[in-house]
């Protein structure tokens, strides 16, 4: 099979929503009036953020959906992106099922594939994608206020108790196990969150690295403190020790939900955006100002802080120090 042969058998769809897709030296595409083009690119290299062998369809799927994830963040809505590849080898039983999760996240969330890059070597799978917001309505990480509440979406922490279990370290009981799994190889992008909150929001970032360092830049970007309460996370899974769950929550990855700021006179209409998405929503701390530097603090019910001990995680600390 050419380089070629490859391209038109596994990349060339038909893309709707475009001027030009894949097949030329560039895509085409038009941006509807009054929108920002909100851009965005993630890389997922073998070994690093999975394993070699690791199901080519998940793989397919998580790999358009942590770039959708970051569109959300932004209230941005979807439409575009481009798949940069690098194989080892052209392998139909893996290509086949790789371009399935991939085209079943991008139907998912109406993304048309309009073009990219095709090389041999060690695996690595990098998207670029393309949404469309209003102009000046994107929920930026330096919108927090003095006095909103901070949010968090679905049920943090999980997929990190996953790659924990994969690790060896810990044994998850059924059917936790499946839950974790499934949130870890397939996480589900909060498209419609991120676009319901453009209204009601300040400032959203998703938890790709913990919520500790992902609030943390909301923290720091906004100049404010972002107090988590203990006693208002969300409810930890009972079959997991304590410890172990509230660690995976407050710093593991690859969650994929969204943490926002908000007036606290959203509260209704977000309570109502929970139901109406069937997704929880929970109102985990607030942000307050700061003579010092932004940071993020841990308060326990009688508003002591909480010492904690990794901010999660960060591909070059270790290389660093
Ligand atoms: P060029 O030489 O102009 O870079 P290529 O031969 O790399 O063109 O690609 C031919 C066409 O196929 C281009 O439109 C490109 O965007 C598209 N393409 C290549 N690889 C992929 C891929 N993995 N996914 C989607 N489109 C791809
Ligand atoms: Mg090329």
């Amino acid at each position: 099979m050419t380089e070629f042969d490859l391209i038109s058998r596994y990349f060339q769809r038909p893309a709707s929503g475009a001027v030009l897709g894949v097949g030329d030296d560039c895509a085409l595409t038009r941006v509807s009036s009054g929108m920002e083009l909100a851009l965005t690119t993630d890389m997922l290299v073998a070994g690093t953020h999975f394993f070699p062998d690791a199901d080519p369809r998940d793989l397919g799927w998580k790999t358009l959906a942590v770039n959708l994830s970051d569109l959300a963040a932004m209230g941005a809505k979807p439409r575009w992106a481009l798949l940069a590849l690098s194989l080892p080898a052209a392998d139909e039983n893996w290509l086949a099922p790789f371009v399935e999760g991939f085209f079943c996240c991008a139907r998912k969330f109406g993304v048309d594939l309009i073009g990219g890059d095709t090389t041999r070597g060690a695996l690595t799978l990098c998207v670029t994608a393309a949404g469309e917001v209003p102009a000046g309505a994107a929920l930026r990480r330096d919108g927090a206020r003095a006095g909103d509440d901070l949010w968090l979406s679905g049920h943090a922490g999980l997929a990190a108790l996953g790659l924990r279990h994969l690790r060896g370290e810990i044994e998850l009981p059924e059917p936790l196990c499946r839950v974790c799994l499934k949130r870890l190889h397939t996480p589900q992008p909060r498209v419609a969150l991120g676009l319901a909150l453009r209204d009601h929001a300040h400032a959203a970032i998703d938890i790709s690295d913990g919520l500790l360092a992902d609030v943390g830049h909301i923290a720091e970007r906004s100049r404010l403190t972002a107090e988590i309460l203990l006693h208002q996370l969300p409810r930890l899974p009972d079959s997991v020790p304590r410890a172990i769950a509230l660690d995976a929550l407050l710093t593991g990855g690859d969650d994929y939900e969204l943490a926002f700021t908000a007036s606290p006179e959203q509260r209704l209409a977000l309570a109502r955006i929970a139901a109406e998405l069937d997704l929880p929503l929970w109102r985990v701390g607030r942000m307050t100002k700061t003579d010092l530097a932004p940071r993020v603090q841990i308060l326990d019910p009688e508003g002591k802080i909480v010492p904690w001990h990794t901010q999660g995680y960060d591909h070059f600390r270790e290389a660093l120090t």
